[in-house]
């Protein structure tokens, strides 16, 4: 179904997010017929640049990134919608360029894809310039803050200038069709709801694992760490979906006051139950603090944590997160373990058999469902767990094969006016309440990381942290 129609304006269009994510996304889109004729995009950066310059930009992001055109014609008409203004956030020069290229019938977009040191610049000089109208929507990027003060500043600073439906705070990980799913799956069926608590519950793993080092972004990750950069945004959402009770709508106000009783409901996170890693050197490369050049280094590119929901849906229920990067393989998932059955009547020999529910975020976006069964042959009854598989890939046909990027999706929704899967600055805020205590409690204490080996599953400490409550940690594969 086509959107109004829309401009939309990417502030850093010529940025290394614009052209992996955004661009690429917003042709995906138009190719999928999603777009009405007269949409427009503008790119809005610091470079000096015209039309013609930045659409070959645009030309060579999407054949880098997007796969490139089926139909070199659709690929042209794509950039017959695309245009450029060179801006300077900081300064006056370029703004009524921009504005003289916008229209006043349609949705008005402002993408800020630059570094969070623009995001009030941008904003003030949108109003200032008289870019800005009473239904214009921005997007902002990560980081969003980097401790509750300055996320707390950062919410009032844009609230001088726009509402608070107006602005809609990117979480790449909400786009996830999987994670969308979660949702299906919890509300859609009858068949999980009711075991969907502490009761038959026994604990909740998060995964993010990355095989990838800090790469060029080592200043900002040294200066931020796995917790900030993944835990307080992205793991935290996760949980919330999986913990947040049904809400009366998939309605975007419903959604996010469940999410955010979720997050004022998590209790401090004990020191013990916290492990922190940081990757060394193999015979391939060195390791984290010679990628980040800080030899002196404490900040950790893994992090496991044990939580806990203090409700009464799940209490007793540990929730385990960790996210590394350079572990043994990328994979993102969450795993709801069920408890054993209340008796075995196969005896002590059968063994002990848990129902997991996966829901595997990348690779093969899928969900599976161990359920037990009797190991075929005559060999009396055995038990065996197998997965009920559901790729969506084999699931869904060529449909399922092609799931949208997440930044294409919600890209789409902005322009749609759906705040549904954006975090709203309430949120943002208390799940920086929860991790500042974990993050300031640690620099107290002059707590150094634990080295962990490039390829593992991280420190051995995070394997003691479920070890110690009789579990085990999934296979990172
Ligand atoms: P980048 O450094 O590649 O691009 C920055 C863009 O901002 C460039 O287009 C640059 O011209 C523009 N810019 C810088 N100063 C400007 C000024 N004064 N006025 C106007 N334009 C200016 O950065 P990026 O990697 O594309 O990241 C952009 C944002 O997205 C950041 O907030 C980043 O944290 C976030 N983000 C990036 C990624 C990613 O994969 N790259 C992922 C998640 C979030």
């Amino acid at each position: 179904i086509p959107v109004d129609s829309f401009d939309l304006v990417i502030f850093g269009g010529t940025g290394d997010l614009a052209r992996r994510k955004i661009l690429p996304g917003l042709f995906r889109r138009f190719c999928a017929g999603q777009m009405p004729p007269e949409a427009q995009i503008v790119g809005a950066a610091r470079t000096e640049m015209d039309d013609a310059g930045f659409r070959d930009m645009v030309r060579a992001a999407i054949d880098e990134f997007g796969g490139g055109a089926e139909d070199p014609g659709q690929l042209d008409s794509f950039l017959e919608r695309v245009g450029y203004v060179a801006v300077d956030a900081k300064g006056d020069g370029g703004w009524k360029a921009l504005k003289d290229r916008l229209r006043d019938d349609c949705v008005r977009a402002f993408y800020f894809s630059v570094g969070p040191a623009l995001f009030g610049d941008l904003a003030e000089r949108l109003r200032a310039f008289g870019l800005a109208t009473e239904t214009s929507r921005i997007v902002v990027e990560k980081p969003f803050g980097h401790d509750l003060e300055s996320a707390r500043a950062l919410n009032r600073e844009l609230a001088q200038y726009f509402d608070e439906t107006q602005i809609y705070r990117i979480d790449h990980y909400l786009g996830k069709e999987t994670v969308q799913n979660l949702m299906a799956v919890r509300f859609g069926n009858v068949l999980f709801e009711p075991l969907w608590n502490a009761q038959f519950v026994d604990h909740i793993q998060i995964t993010v694992a990355e095989t990838v080092g800090v790469g060029g972004r080592g200043g900002y990750y040294d200066d931020s760490g796995a917790m900030r950069d993944m835990v307080q945004n992205h793991l935290m959402q996760l949980l919330c979906l999986i913990a947040m009770e049904p809400p009366a709508q998939f309605e975007p106000d419903s959604v996010r006051d469940e999410k955010l009783k979720v997050i004022r409901a998590l209790d401090p996170v004990e020191p013990h139950h916290i492990v922190r890693g940081q990757y060394g050197a193999d015979e391939k490369q060195p390791g984290y603090r010679a990628h980040v050049e800080n030899e002196r280094s404490r900040t950790e590119s893994f992090v496991a944590l044990k939580a806990h929901v203090s409700n009464w849906r799940w209490a007793g229920t540990p929730f385990y997160l960790r996210t590394g990067k350079m572990l043994r393989a990328r994979t993102s998932e969450i795993a709801v373990v069920f408890k054993d059955a209340p008796h075995s009547i196969f005896g002590a020999e059968a063994g002990r058999h848990n129902n997991v529910l996966a829901i595997r975020l990348q690779p093969n976006e899928g969900m599976t469902l161990d359920v037990t069964i009797k190991e075929p042959g005559p060999g009396g009854m055995r038990l065996v767990d197998v997965p009920l598989d559901m790729t969506f890939a084999d699931a869904l046909g060529p449909d399922g094969a092609n799931v949208p990027d997440a930044y294409e999706r919600l890209v789409m929704d902005v322009i749609r006016g759906n705040q549904t899967l954006f975090m709203r600055g309430d949120e943002v805020e208390a799940a920086w309440a929860w991790t500042d205590p974990m993050i300031d409690g640690w620099e107290a204490r002059g707590d150094v990381p634990k080295p962990y080996d490039p390829g593992s599953s991280g420190p051995e400490d995070a394997l003691m942290l479920l070890h110690r409550d009789g579990r085990r940690w999934r296979d990172i594969k």
